[in-house]
């Protein structure tokens, strides 16, 4: 299952700024000769893979939406438990307003969900899908989508690139942890390899396609996320090896919620 976020066009990729500490700006159209990828910790071995059903896919949203879903208590109009209809209060003891049910008194918490996927690298090159999915349909995004329950991280990062990319993958390291607090997401990006030198698009997918860095497609991409983490990235190898990195990756106060290069990247921290 791909990935919903908040941006869902195209803009020029001159137009994003950045907060990255202590660089200041990145310049992809500069990066000529990247060196070899290394990785930091060769030593992130897996158990075998859990297989888990099949998820039900979630609805495409706007930023409007995508708020409402995130974090709009009133939204929540009666109990997922009981049926019974939801008063919005805050409940004595807390700060945030809750819906709860006026029938059985259990209130509705709404917590971030974590999305994860993997970037992976075969021969200097990094594997991309093109979405045949809404929103984002036709851009370009790792493969990645939400956690399921019973799963970790790892197995999902793994089971989202087995569902976009038909690609059997062994994980590194992670890679990058990314809040976005607007919509209450966290993604979880981990570095991977092929395990064997094939893939091809699932059915969210029409292409999947391994592009080196000088060619990613930077005005294509699909969400704020992936022009962070594919950036990030870049940075790394220019620098030498991938590194871990956290960031909160936010809107620019006045943007457009569809303009994919209009945030922050702050909090940045890295290994
Ligand atoms: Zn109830």
């Amino acid at each position: 299952m791909m990935v919903k976020a908040i941006q869902l066009q195209l803009c020029g990729f001159v137009s994003q700024r950045w907060t990255l500490k202590p660089r200041t700006s990145l310049s992809i159209s500069s990066l000529s000769s990247l060196s070899q990828i290394s990785h930091p910790n060769p030593s992130f071995k897996l158990l075998p893979t859990i297989t888990t059903p099949r998820r039900t896919r979630f609805a495409p949203f706007r930023a409007s939406s995508s708020l409402q879903s995130a974090g709009n208590v009133r939204s929540i109009k009666f109990c997922q438990w009981c049926g019974g209809s939801t008063k919005h209060v805050i409940p004595d003891g807390e700060e945030k307003l809750r819906a709860i049910c006026t029938v059985c008194g259990r209130i509705a918490y709404q917590n971030p969900k974590m999305v994860v996927g993997c970037l992976v690298e075969q021969d200097n090159k990094i594997l991309l899908c093109k979405r045949n999915i809404q929103p984002s349909h036709g851009l370009w995004t790792l493969p990645a989508g939400y956690l399921e329950i019973g799963e970790s991280a790892v197995e999902g990062a793994m089971r989202e690139t087995r569902e976009e990319a038909n690609a059997d993958v062994e994980v590194i390291s992670p890679f990058a942890q990314l809040d976005i607090p607007l919509i209450g997401q966290t993604y979880m990006i981990f570095l991977a390899k092929l395990k064997k030198p094939h893939f091809s698009p699932g059915p969210e997918s029409s292409e999947c396609q391994l592009f080196a860095l000088d060619d990613i497609p930077f005005n294509a991409l699909s969400f704020s996320s992936m022009v962070v983490t594919l950036s990030l990235y870049i940075e790394d190898i220019k620098a030498g090896k991938p590194k871990f990195h956290y960031g909160t990756i936010n809107k620019r106060p006045g943007t457009s919620p569809s303009d994919i290069h209009a945030y922050t990247l702050n909090h940045h921290m890295h290994t």
